[in-house]
């Protein structure tokens, strides 16, 4: 899915300076020169990025930074303020607001996608923290949407599995039983249909393919975890 952008700038010309670039780079891109309809628009769209001008019509800059960030559903858009050098007190309300960065008009295209790269990458380095992701190497456990990828290859597992890999990668280096993985993926409402973990094992390490080093047998004992096999 390619990355959302909203810009908010009044000064036209500017704007469609803008949104030329980020369109060159692959963005889609929507913009408003109005704060209000540009409130509007963000709600509507929910963009991964809003650059946003801080003297504007309707609603300011400030306002609309606030505005995002006390808002249920887009408060996680980053935030990049475009700015003209006078504004460099308000420039820093709007990052006490939680704007990730800001750029000072004029600026050259290739600082601004510099820019827009490094929050955007920041930005989904927060998401993952905040949903709950355990990342080895390649390895990307997300326990939110029960998905494993490596490499950015799905790896499909039983939810029992799931349980199993989410336990083990989420206590790295520590050594495991059989008897004490089982009571940990039988959990609550879980029905476990084959009891022996070494089946369950033997079954994640086929899938995990070349991240299948990470799970080490300790003979005798059971399993353990290597976050960098
Ligand atoms: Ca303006």
């Amino acid at each position: 899915m390619p990355t959302k952008v909203v810009i908010i700038e009044d000064e036209t010309d500017i704007n469609e300076a803008l949104s030329h670039s980020l369109k060159h780079e692959g963005f889609r891109v929507w913009s408003e020169v109005d704060g209000r309809r540009g409130m509007d628009l963000i709600r509507e769209k929910t963009p991964d990025l809003v650059l946003l001008d801080l003297m504007l019509p309707g609603i300011d800059g400030i306002e609309l930074c606030r505005l995002i960030k006390s808002d249920a559903v887009v408060k996680g858009t980053c935030i990049i303020m475009v700015t003209a050098k006078s504004d460099e007190s308000d420039v820093l309300v709007g990052l006490g607001f939680g704007a990730d960065d800001y750029i000072t008009k004029p600026f050259k295209t290739r600082e601004l996608i510099a820019r827009v790269k490094a929050v955007l990458r920041r930005g989904r380095l927060r998401e993952e923290e905040s949903r709950d992701v355990i990342r080895c190497g390649d390895l990307l456990i997300d326990v939110l949407r029960y998905e494993v990828t490596h490499a950015g290859d799905r790896i499909v597992l039983t939810a029992t599995e799931f349980r199993l890999l989410h336990f083990l990668a989420g206590n790295p280096g520590r050594v495991f039983s059989r008897d004490q993985l089982l009571n940990q993926i039988i959990g609550d409402n879980a029905v476990v249909i084959d009891r022996n973990i070494d089946v369950h094992v033997r079954a994640i390490r086929r899938k995990l393919g070349a991240a299948r080093a990470h799970i080490e047998t300790i003979r005798g004992v059971g399993y353990r975890f290597f976050s960098q096999p």
